[in-house]
C-alpha cells in the first residue's frame, strides 16, 4: 500500500524518552498532517467496514485519537478503555505486567453486550501486554474480540501475529 511509506515516515521517533534508552514512538506528529492521518484512519476503516463490529474499544490514551474517528465510519459505538479511577461509573478491570511493575486497564459495565463484535485499537504494540488485558476485560463482560489493530509494531513483536488467540493488524514497524 503506497499509503504506509508517508505514515511511517510521519511517526517522529524520540530517544530517552519518558526515560533513558528508550526510542519512543510519537504519532502526535502524524496528526499534524491531515492527508496522512485521514490515510491512516482510511486503512482501518476500509479493512474493518464489513466485518460486522458494533464495537471499537480505544485504549488510553492514544487509542482515544484513532478509535473513534473509525468507529463513527464504520457506523460502530466506542468503548474507552481507561487507566484507574478515571471513568465515573461501575467498571471491571484486568490487571497486566510492565517492564517494572503492573498497571490496569478499566471499563464501563455495560459498556458492551455479550456476542458483541469488537476491535481493540492502540497506536503501538510491543509485547501485546496492554493489549492481552483489553481482550481479557471484553471477553469478560462476553464480547467476542474479532482483532486488534495499531499504527506501529515494534520489531521484538515481530513473530507474534496473535495474542490470547486474537489477531493485530499493524499498519507499520517501528524504525
Ligand atoms: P505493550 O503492552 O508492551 O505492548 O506496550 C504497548 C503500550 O505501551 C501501548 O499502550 C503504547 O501506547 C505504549 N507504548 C510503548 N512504547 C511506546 C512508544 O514508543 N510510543 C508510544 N507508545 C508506546
Amino acid at each position: 500500500d503506497p499509503r504506509l511509506k508517508a505514515i511511517s515516515e510521519s511517526i517522529r521517533v524520540v530517544p530517552h524518552f519518558p526515560k533513558p534508552g528508550i526510542m519512543f514512538n510519537d504519532i502526535t506528529t502524524l496528526l499534524l498532517h491531515p492527508g496522512v492521518f485521514k490515510d491512516a484512519v482510511d486503512i482501518f476503516v476500509d479493512r474493518y467496514r464489513h466485518m460486522t463490529i458494533s464495537a471499537v474499544a480505544g485504549i488510553e490514551a492514544r487509542g482515544f485519537i484513532f478509535g473513534p474517528a473509525i468507529a463513527l465510519a464504520i457506523g460502530a459505538k466506542f468503548i474507552p478503555l481507561r487507566k484507574p479511577k478515571k471513568l465515573p461509573g461501575e467498571v471491571i478491570s484486568e490487571k497486566y505486567v510492565l517492564e517494572y511493575g503492573t498497571d490496569c486497564l478499566e471499563m464501563h459495565v455495560g459498556a458492551v453486550q455479550p456476542e458483541e463484535r469488537v476491535i481493540v485499537i492502540d497506536d503501538l504494540v510491543a509485547t501485546g501486554g496492554t493489549l492481552c488485558a483489553a481482550i481479557r476485560l471484553l471477553e469478560r463482560a462476553g464480547a467476542e474480540v474479532v482483532e486488534c489493530a495499531c499504527l506501529i509494531g515494534l520489531p521484538k513483536f515481530k513473530g507474534y501475529c496473535r495474542l490470547n488467540g486474537k489477531p493485530v493488524y499493524v499498519l507499520v514497524e517501528s524504525r
